[in-house]
């Protein structure tokens, strides 16, 4: 008999929300992540008293009541609303996402009925030139923002923080990305339509904490260093690393975005009012700056603490040793994921999960929801 049930491959949601359910299982779980610390992508570091998200602003935000349940019987999430304003190529602020406050400060109009008519005029002769060359419906991520709320917005607000972001071309990105910003016609700054929203209050570590407690973990611990022996230990693996990597890079590798970041702490206590400033313009090298304070702290609380701390990102080519963010859901990677897909699908004892393993650019509502309904043997 071995010594695990499961070897976890990965700290992060899939793998300790799994380990959570598995341990109330009565399952003997070994956790092991090559990071110097658990909690993959959520981790924060605190740095004069703030909670600095480390790899990325993490806004929790779900429909999935089962998974808000979940986490909040963990932890309980404050008020935070994710209401990031961008900064475009003409200097001014804009709100977003994309809703009457944005069309006002683009067009100058007030009401909804303005504000279609806007976007209708924009997209009019868009929409018959797409029928003219025989296109069912947007091909690509530009036909889809063009079609959705015209071309002002598209080049003012999404072309060049999309290109900056992804480093390709608008026309040869996935559509799907931009559906995910809602477009709305009434006064609302929220960036999500989710019924459910926050941070944890003390920070996502805390999340982290409670669903590892009573597992062991090992940190600083690489499933590629020694797979033989890693494999011995347990009867059963979860994998949420790189599914490429899993096989050797056998038909090849997976494309990754990833992220620099640029913190740095400021003898101010309020740098720039928000949590999220995005900069739209091809112009400026990065993508957005995150004050992170305001994640936890609200109205005069923000001055209580006389420092703050932001971290510009600035976004790169995913490559051997840096961390792989975003997975590239373009034709070319999704066709050869199949490929390794098909292969995990014959595995009898491996299980492949998160944002990595499937290849998908999962929020960690879908992480959760996920685990939570994974089978445990
Ligand atoms: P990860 O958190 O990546 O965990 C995988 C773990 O596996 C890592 O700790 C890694 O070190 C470990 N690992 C990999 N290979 C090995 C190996 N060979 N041996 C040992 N360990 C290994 N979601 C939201 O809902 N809201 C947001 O605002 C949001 N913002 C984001 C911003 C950024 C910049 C990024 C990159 C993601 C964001 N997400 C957001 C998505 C969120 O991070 C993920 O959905 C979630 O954290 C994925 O969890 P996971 O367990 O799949 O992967
Ligand atoms: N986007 C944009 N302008 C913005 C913010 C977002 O064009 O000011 C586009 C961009 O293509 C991005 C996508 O919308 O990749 C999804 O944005 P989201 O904020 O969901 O990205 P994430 O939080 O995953 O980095």
């Amino acid at each position: 008999m071995n010594k695990y049930d499961y070897l976890i491959v990965g700290s992060g949601l899939f793998g300790a929300v799994f380990a959570y359910r598995a341990g109330k299982a009565g399952k003997r779980c070994l956790v092991i992540d090559k990071r110097s610390h658990a909690g993959g992508n959520v981790y924060c570091e605190n740095v004069e008293g703030i909670n600095v998200h480390k790899y990325g602003a993490h806004i929790f935000h779900t429909s999935d009541k089962e998974v808000w349940d979940f986490v909040n019987g963990l932890v309980p999430f404050n008020r935070y609303t994710n209401c990031p304003v961008a900064k475009a190529p003409d200097g001014k602020l804009y709100n977003l996402p994309f809703n009457m406050n944005t069309f006002y400060q683009m067009w100058g109009v007030t009401t909804p009925e303005e504000a279609r008519a806007k976007i209708e005029e924009q997209k009019s002769g868009f929409a018959a030139r797409l029928r003219a060359e025989g296109a069912n419906g947007p091909r690509n991520l530009e036909e889809q923002a063009i079609s959705l709320i015209g071309r002002d917005i598209y080049e003012k607000l999404i072309k060049g923080y999309t290109e900056k972001q992804w480093g390709r071309p608008c026309t040869e990105l996935p559509a799907f990305i931009i559906k995910r910003l809602p477009v709305r016609f009434i006064y609302d700054n929220n960036y999500f339509n989710d019924p459910f929203q926050g941070i944890p209050v003390g920070g996502y570590n805390r999340l982290i904490q409670s669903l590892l407690d009573g597992t062991e973990v090992r940190t600083g611990t690489d499933f590629f260093s020694d797979r033989e022996h890693w494999e011995s230990l347990a009867d059963n693996i979860v994998f949420t690393g790189k599914i490429d990597e899993f096989y050797g890079y056998k038909f090849g590798r997976l494309e990754y975005r990833t992220v620099r970041f640029e913190t740095e702490t400021l003898d101010t206590p309020n740098r720039q009012g928000n949590a999220v400033v995005n900069y739209t313009s091809r112009e400026v090298p990065w993508t957005r700056i995150i004050e992170h304070k305001h994640f936890e702290s609200f109205g005069a609380d923000v001055y209580a603490n006389p420092k703050t701390v932001i971290s510009k990102e600035y976004p790169v080519e995913w490559e051997e040793g840096m961390e792989p963010f975003y997975p590239v859901n373009d034709v070319r990677n999704n066709a050869l994921y199949e490929r390794y897909h098909a292969l995990a699908q014959t595995e009898g004892h491996v299980l492949f999960g998160g944002r990595l393993a499937e290849y998908k650019y999962y929020d960690m509502d879908a992480v959760i929801g996920k685990a939570l309904r994974t089978e445990i043997k």
